[in-house]
């Protein structure tokens, strides 16, 4: 996959009309429809500064929860657009449809320095399933597109990849961040490149650990998947996480590493639980896990080694928590990692939303060089797929 993309920066946008896909699925109160987190909005301010400077008409445009094509009112941008127009402290004009007769004469009325932002595009079934008619009418609107919603740059939308057949097509700020660090990670890393995978499921993390085999010089593996590789090298893991199906899958890829001569750390010692909940009495383990206890973190032995690997690293790249980091009694796993990161010297990328999640809860997101905006965008990344979002853009 090619990430070298041209940016915002190698267009000339003076005077143009430019339709910016952002991404404003932001999180919303249930009753009030308050927006409860607008850290999205923030992230695209860049972008739409950089814009309005160059004396751009920007048309916004995200889509906003699901409402699979029909248009609900509780699915509004307008509060979307109110908060824009705080953050910007200028007016966001505000279009009550798509492509309708409201965005259009709105579109056609823009000025150089004014933004608009149209309706949430997912109220149109056109967006989802990336009809011509509705990315045309998107692209009729403008004269450049930009994109930089990262977050739904694995989805062929009409807005995230349809509209580039009619328009040139850039990323935006956000979009060049992502590709610049993780595809570098991924095409050129910093050797050591040590790979940090963890979360619940092996069979989430496939494509990740297929990629990433190819590419890094270690992987650890922590986390509920780590079980199903224990029982493969024949442990008991006792009532731990496991998927029976994939116990073949984890014994060839343990037998890949050390063909490739990829380091292969799985846990040692684990702190486990009766039952899963923050209350339960941790008992520390090493080696078998006995019966009726189940694996909910890594051990104090496995997070020295973990970290120890990571210490050395060029580059490291961190998807799926060391354990259960939602409750605090088994967090420290987690919580070590995501310490041995910040204080590496290393170029350290974060991917996966509770990932990312976690690290700003324990309050290291401060010191990680990158930390990935998009969930399933991440995921499909470090999968080393492509990715529609980014392919239809222009190369540099
Ligand atoms: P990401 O969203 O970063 O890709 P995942 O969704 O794959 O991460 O995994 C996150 C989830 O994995 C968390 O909710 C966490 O509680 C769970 N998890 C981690 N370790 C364990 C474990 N030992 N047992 C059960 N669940 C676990
Ligand atoms: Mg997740």
């Amino acid at each position: 996959m090619n990430y070298n993309k041209k940016t915002v920066t190698d267009v000339d946008v003076s005077g143009k009309k430019v339709l910016l896909r952002c991404d404003f699925n932001v999180p919303q109160d249930k009753t009030t429809r308050a927006i409860t987190d607008d850290k999205r909005i923030r992230a695209a301010l860049p972008t739409i500064q950089y814009l309005l400077d160059q004396n751009a008409a920007v048309i916004a445009c995200s889509h906003l929860g699901k409402p699979k094509g029909e248009v609900k009112p509780e699915l509004t941008l307008a509060p979307v657009a109110k908060r824009l127009s705080e953050l910007l402290g200028r007016e966001v004009i505000f279009a009550s449809d798509t492509i309708g007769p409201d965005a259009q004469a709105k579109a056609q009325a823009l000025k150089p320095g004014q933004i608009l932002l149209l309706e949430n595009l997912r109220f149109d079934i056109g967006e989802e399933k990336n009809k011509p008619e509705f990315a045309k009418a998107l692209a009729d609107l403008a004269q450049v597109y930009v994109s930089d919603a990262f977050g739904t740059v694995h989805r062929a939308h009409a807005s995230t990849a349809g509209v580039a057949a009619y328009l040139p097509a850039v990323s935006g700020f956000l979009i060049q961040k992502e590709l610049e660090i993780m595809g570098g990670a991924l095409n050129n890393p910093k050797r050591p490149f040590v790979a940090v995978l963890g979360g619940a499921k092996v069979s989430d993390k496939i494509g990740v650990i297929n990629n990433l085999l190819e590419k890094a010089d270690a992987i650890i593996i922590g986390g509920g998947m780590a079980y199903t590789f224990k029982k493969a090298q024949g442990l008991e893991i006792g009532t731990s996480l496991c998927e029976e199906d994939k116990l073949d899958y984890a014994r060839e890829m343990i037998a890949k590493a050390e063909e490739k001569g990829v380091k292969f750390l799985l846990p040692t010692d684990n702190l486990c639980a009766r039952e899963f909940s923050n209350d339960a009495e941790p008992v520390l383990t090493e080696g078998d896990i006995p019966e009726g206890l189940m694996g909910m973190d890594i051990g104090p032995k496995s997070r020295e080694i973990f970290c120890d690997a990571v210490k050395g690293a060029g580059t490291v790249v961190w998807n799926g928590p060391m354990g259960v980091f939602e409750f605090p009694a088994f967090a420290e796993g987690t919580r070590a990692m995501a310490k041995a990161l910040a204080e590496s010297g290393a170029i350290t990328i974060v991917g996966g939303g509770d990932s990312a999640a976690a690290v700003e809860q324990l309050g290291f997101a401060g010191e990680i060089t990158h930390i990935s905006t998009g969930g399933g965008a991440s995921l499909e990344f470090l999968e080393g797929l492509e990715l529609p979002g980014v392919a239809c853009l222009l190369d540099k």
